[in-house]
């Protein structure tokens, strides 16, 4: 079967995500037959390094060896059985190990099986928690502008993305929105800290007026991804978990795009704390998904305090119990990766590999930072950003419509390269079993698909 043949049948019936169907006239989809490791290949047998990891799912590569047995020995044993008055050895050894492994005192897991979902957990048990405990009135939530939390209704309410929500406005509860701690609008000589700090204020007016009538605040700790990849200083989070407590309001950290080693440590919450001797922030509630699993099955999971756990823990008859729930909930071979992808982290030590893999990242794109038309090159661990500009000086973007950074992805498709952008923001977030030679050839695709993008 060649590509065309596989494409003209996917365009018959299937309708994909985040897509405007009609773009696939120009840009076909790519269909993939097979993985492995960074690479994906398709029916003619060209090969993309998966510089995204399957929109930051995939973190050990393609059909990762450890991974695949794990989940076929599951798949033999048992492969799925509902997690409502039943359980099973997956669900709870994952969750024994992501209580040592996630902030102290996260010590109750609840699963889903998507991100999202994950999200909606904490927004309707962070709000039931306050009225099991006789707070009805707080019915609110404090998000920050340019976040992002997936897209079912709950979720999509308490992102800024407009690109994904204004449409569906008027569905949405109405989240009060800090200004983002977003370190690209910092006045130039302003460091990191500095912004992020004086930023908070912001967010401390909302909690003073607003925290009697506010159930929770929900931040992507570190990194807004699909905000453009905007980044902020961990000072910022020492800053609200100071602030949430004092106030009385929960403390929702989505690590769904940012956990697993995203960031340079295994959550980023852990980078909370003094420079050089960071101890880290618990939050109330933390949602875990995309790299759980490597990028194998949906699966996710809400943490969560003995405090929160307990405010639900009643006779049956006050209906006080929350009974959210998802067919696949905690499903077994989903947990069965998550444990194989445990045992990978400890196996190859890859939080501190990762922090070698990232100076080659920086090392890959050096160049770009002077370049007339990138307004900044960012990172954080191992996320890389670069973001095209019309004008440096004052980081004027280009016109959205030109769409530019498709050109980039468009060149680094004919280069072997998967880099799929944001809007105008070319980012690297690959698979951690990239070597430095792949690397430094995502720098060089990425510099010369930005010097025919912006030349145009
Ligand atoms: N939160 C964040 C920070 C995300 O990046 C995403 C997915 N991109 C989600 C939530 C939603 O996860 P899912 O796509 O699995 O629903």
């Amino acid at each position: 079967m060649s590509n065309a043949d596989m494409v003209a049948r996917d365009l018959q019936v299937v309708w994909h995500p985040c897509t405007q169907m009609k773009d696939t006239e120009r840009m076909p989809p790519i269909p993939i037959k097979r993985g492995e490791g960074v690479w994906l290949e398709d029916f003619e047998g060209n090969r993309y390094i998966d510089a995204v990891s399957s929109w930051w799912v995939n973190i050990f590569g393609h059909a990762n060896p450890a991974i695949n047995d794990r989940i076929k020995t599951q798949l033999d044993t048992l492969e799925h059985v509902m997690l409502a008055g039943f359980s099973h050895e997956p669900a709870v050894e994952l969750a024994e190990r992501l209580v040592k492994a996630t902030p102290a005192g996260l010590t109750r897991a609840f699963y889903a099986d998507n991100g999202s979902a994950a999200v909606e957990v904490a927004l309707k048990m962070s709000f039931h928690y306050w009225r099991n405990t006789g707070h009805g009135e707080k019915t609110r939530f404090i998000n920050l502008s340019n976040s992002y939390h997936g897209e079912t209704l709950g979720a999509l309410a308490v992102g800024d993305v407009d690109l994904y929500k204004k449409t569906y406005e008027p569905l949405l509860l109405k989240p009060l929105t800090a200004r983002s701690p977003d370190c690209y609008e910092r006045e130039p000589g302003v460091s990191w800290e500095e912004h992020s700090r004086a930023v908070f204020a912001d967010m401390e007016a909302l909690l003073a007026e607003y925290a009697h009538e506010t159930c929770a605040v929900i931040v992507e700790p570190l990194l807004q991804c699909a905000g453009h990849m905007r980044m902020y200083h961990p000072v910022y989070l020492e800053l609200l978990r100071e602030a949430c407590t004092r106030h009385g309001v929960h403390l929702i950290a989505d690590e769904i795009a940012v956990g697993f080693g995203r960031t340079g440590t295994l959550f980023a919450c852990e980078q909370a704390g003094p420079e050089g001797q960071p101890n880290g922030i618990s939050p109330d509630f933390m949602c875990l998904s995309k790299g759980l699993t490597a990028g194998y099955l949906p699966l996710s999971v809400t943490m969560t305090t003995e405090d929160i756990y307990q405010a639900f823990y009643d006779d049956y008859a006050n209906l006080s119990a929350f009974l959210h729930s998802h067919s696949y909930t905690g499903n077994p071979l989903a947990c069965a990766a998550a444990l194989a992808t445990l045992d990978e982290f400890e196996r190859l030590d890859q939080v501190n590999v990762n922090r070698r893999l990232a100076q080659h990242m920086a090392d890959a794109v050096a160049p770009l930072k002077d370049h007339p038309n990138v307004g900044e090159v960012r990172q954080t661990g191992m996320v890389l950003a670069i973001e095209m500009v019309r004008d440096k000086a004052t980081k004027t973007p280009f016109d959205w419509r030109e769409r530019r950074g498709i050109e980039v992805y468009r060149h680094a498709l004919t280069q072997g390269a998967l880099l799929r952008p944001l809007g105008d923001v070319i980012y690297f977030m690959p698979p951690y079993v990239i070597t430095p030679e792949q690397i430094a050839h995502l720098g060089q695709v990425a510099a010369e698909g930005i010097e025919r993008a912006v030349s145009t």
